[in-house]
Parts: structure tokens; sequence; C-alpha cells
């Protein structure tokens, strides 16, 4: 206790310039991990919205197939 708490936040700090050392770091690390997170994000959205619409189209055409369209 006693610490300084919740009065600047590192992970709210929106100060590029921000000359704290938690601030500092976490907006690097977050810098290194948005780019990381971005490219990660566009295989695994690309794999899940692949796997989505071929289970659509897989569907679509079985309902087709079974003349219930
Ligand atoms: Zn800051």
């Amino acid at each position: 206790m006693g610490v300084l708490t919740g009065e600047h936040r590192y992970q709210a700090c929106r100060d590029e310039d921000c000359q704290r050392f938690a601030c500092r770091v976490y907006a690097e690390g977050y810098r290194d991990g948005y780019a990381d997170g971005q490219a990660a994000g566009f295989s695994e959205g690309y794999a899940a919205g692949y796997a989505e619409g071929h289970a659509d189209g897989q569907a679509e055409g079985a309902s087709a197939a079974a003349g219930s369209g």
C-alpha cells in the first residue's frame, strides 16, 4: 500500500513522449505486440473466415442438392 496507483496508468497512457519507464516499456511492447498481433490476426482471421465460408458453402450446396432451397 501507499504506492501511487490509478493516477497515471501506463495501460491508458496515450502520450507517445511520456518519460515514465512503465509507459515507455509498455508502449514499446504494445507496438511490437500490435504488429505481431496484426500479422497473426490476419492469418488466423483468414483461416477462420475460410473455414466458416467453406462450411456455409458446403451446407448451402447440400440443401440445394436436397431441393429444400
Ligand atoms: Zn505515461
